[in-house]
Parts: C-alpha cells; sequence; structure tokens
C-alpha cells in the first residue's frame, strides 16, 4: 500500500500528526484545510518536527526526515484532495454540524475505492453518515495524543460499514506500525473513554469522598496498575494473578469484587459538584501550576517516546 495518496482532511494539532504516521510508512500525503493558511503552517511545523526528531534518533520509518517531508503536501482543493486518495483521514474540529456538513460534501465526491476515516473522539459514525449514500465507506479510525508514540487506534464501523472496509482499514493501521483495536458494533466513548471515565468517576469520588489526596489518588496509577498496564490489560492481569486463570480469579476474588463495585455510589455529574471541583482543582494546580502545564505535557511526550522505544525492544 505505501506510495499511494492518503487525503487528510483538517491540519490542526491531529491532522499533522496523521500526516507524519503515514509519511513514514511511505504513503504520498496530502494535506487540505478550510483555512488554507494552515496547511502552509502545517508544512513548516512537520518539517522541523522531522527533523527535531531525527536528531534526537526517534524519526519512524526507514526514509530521512527530509524524504519524510517531501511525501507530505499541500492541497487547496477538496475534490482534488479525494481524487485518486485510497484513504481519506478526517481530522476537522468536534463538532457535529461540521462534520454533518463536511460527510456531505465527500458523498458526493467519494471514489468507490476510498474509505474515509473520522479522528473524533466522541461521535458515532451513525451520527452524520446516516442519510450518505456513500455511507458503508465510512467509519471511525480514533487515535489517542500524541499519536506518534502512542499507537492505539480505535476502530468504530457504522452499522452500515462494509466489513471489508473495517479490515482494509485495520490493515492500513497496522502498516503505519499503530495498534487498532476494532469495535464490533458502534458504542458512546467508544472503548478508550469508557474505561477511561470508569476510572476517572472512582477517582474523583474517592477524593471528593475525603480519602485519597489528589496527588496520591494518581500515585495509584502512576506507581500502581498503570506499570503494569503498560505491559498487558485488566483481563490478562487477572488472569495471571491467581493459579488457574482467569476462572480461578473469578472463583476466589468474584465476590469481594461484586461488593466493592456495589459500594461505588452513583455515577457523579462532576459539573453539578463544586466542592469536590474546587478542593481537586487546587491540589491539580498544586501538583502542577498552570503555567508549567507546557513542561509538564513536554516531560509526558518525552516519557512516552523513551516507553515506545523501551516497548519496541521487549
Ligand atoms: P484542531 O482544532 O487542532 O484542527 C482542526 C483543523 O480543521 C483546523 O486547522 C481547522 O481550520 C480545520 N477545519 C475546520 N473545518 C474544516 C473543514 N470543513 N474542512 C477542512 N478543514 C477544516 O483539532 P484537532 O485537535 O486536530 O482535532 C481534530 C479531530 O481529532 C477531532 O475530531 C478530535 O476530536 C479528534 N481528536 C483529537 C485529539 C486531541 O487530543 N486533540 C485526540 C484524538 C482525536
Amino acid at each position: 500500500m505505501s506510495g499511494q495518496k492518503i487525503g487528510i482532511v483538517g491540519s490542526g494539532l491531529i491532522g499533522r500528526a496523521w500526516a507524519m504516521l503515514f509519511a513514514a510508512a511511505g504513503y504520498r500525503v496530502e494535506l487540505y484545510d478550510l483555512v488554507a493558511s494552515q496547511v502552509d503552517a502545517a508544512l513548516v511545523e512537520i518539517r522541523s518536527e522531522l527533523h527535531r526528531l531525527a536528531a534526537k534518533g526517534t524519526l519512524r520509518g526507514q526514509r530521512s526526515a527530509e524524504e519524510q517531508s517531501a511525501l507530505i503536501s499541500g492541497c487547496g482543493q477538496l475534490e482534488q484532495l479525494v481524487a485518486g486518495a485510497m484513504h481519506i483521514q478526517e481530522c476537522v474540529p468536534e463538532q457535529l454540524a461540521l462534520k454533518r456538513t463536511l460527510y456531505g460534501q465527500l458523498d458526493v465526491l467519494l471514489e468507490p475505492h476510498t474509505v474515509v476515516a473520522s479522528s473524533t473522539s466522541t461521535f458515532m459514525p451513525s451520527l452524520y453518515t446516516a442519510e450518505l449514500k456513500q455511507r458503508a465507506q465510512m467509519l471511525v479510525a480514533h487515535p489517542l495524543n500524541p499519536p506518534y508514540y502512542i499507537p492505539l487506534v480505535e476502530l468504530v464501523p457504522a452499522p452500515w460499514t462494509d466489513q471489508p472496509v473495517v479490515e482494509r482499514t485495520r490493515q492500513l493501521m497496522l502498516t503505519l506500525g499503530q495498534r487498532p483495536v476494532v469495535l464490533k458494533r458502534e458504542v458512546q466513548g467508544f472503548a478508550t473513554n469508557r474505561i477511561q471515565y470508569a476510572i476517572l468517576n472512582e477517582v474523583w469520588r474517592l477524593v471528593g469522598g475525603g480519602v485519597l489526596s489528589v496527588a496520591d489518588a494518581d500515585r495509584v496509577l502512576s506507581e500502581g496498575l498503570g506499570l503494569r498496564y503498560a505491559l498487558m490489560g485488566a483481563l490478562e492481569t487477572a488472569h495471571l494473578n491467581a493459579p488457574d486463570g482467569i476462572a480461578d480469579y473469578v472463583a476466589r476474588f468474584g465476590g469481594e469484587i461484586a461488593a466493592v463495585s456495589a459500594s461505588y455510589g452513583p455515577t457523579p455529574d462532576m459539573r453539578g459538584e463544586w466542592e469536590t471541583l474546587t478542593q481537586i482543582a487546587r491540589q491539580c494546580d498544586e501538583l502542577v501550576p498552570l503555567t508549567a502545564l507546557p513542561q509538564r505535557r513536554a516531560a509526558r511526550e518525552e516519557f512516552l517516546t523513551r516507553l515506545s522505544t523501551l516497548k519496541r525492544q521487549l
């Protein structure tokens, strides 16, 4: 598939990241944006980022930074972007009306072999593809930020997405070195946010209920569970945690799991819990002052780079 054309709609944070991932694998990438200056800015930033990664020794793929940069170009028209593309990765802002309008435009331009994947973090594909003629060629391919270091991509089909389209997108993601997971049907929040929000809700309850400080609640993940989860998931962890595997684990701990789970209480609506929010915001600010957020984000990126290198060696 390398050498084929990929179209990226929206050249903001995620569009740029996808462009780099596709170019690293040898695809020809065209970037389109409603705001033409965004494309120019993206091309400049991508080139300098590729050179920065090469200097650090963390550039992906076999080609040099300059060769990868040469694979990425700008495109001034949506029609031109779609023509001859094997895959369109949509990366426009998270606004349903905006996505609906764009998909309506794409629907009349799409060639029969072209797949359109949305980077959306929240919208199930049926919300904006239901009325479209070419809806069988559309699905969600949701990355995690920063996609250059986090390989997970959630593939979410609408009820009418063709199965071969899902499989072809899965294969495409594998050629990038990403690690796709396929949801068999669409579900609100996909898989990542459902799991992430379950954790966030319980951490919220523990801090709000006065059981843990923010720093300690976060340490439970960063110094404990997260270390395991960087290597294996919750189910494999459970499978390993009883002498005879998961069934044995449930026989031994199922009663306790049910009892603890029954004690969680209602799901919080964080917007209405001012006292807890004020308390959590104050402690988060002590942990990382708002002015230090950019440095902390950079540290996280550096950490993820090292972790992904380590994981590739395992
Ligand atoms: P962004 O605001 O950085 O970039 C969006 C770009 O789309 C802008 O350059 C804008 O000019 C352009 N745009 C707006 N309307 C357009 C249109 N009709 N046609 C072409 N271009 C248009 O947004 P982002 O953070 O890159 O997010 C893009 C998508 O990726 C969203 O759906 C978001 O939910 C998803 N996503 C974001 C993250 C993240 O951490 N930012 C992570 C995973 C997924």
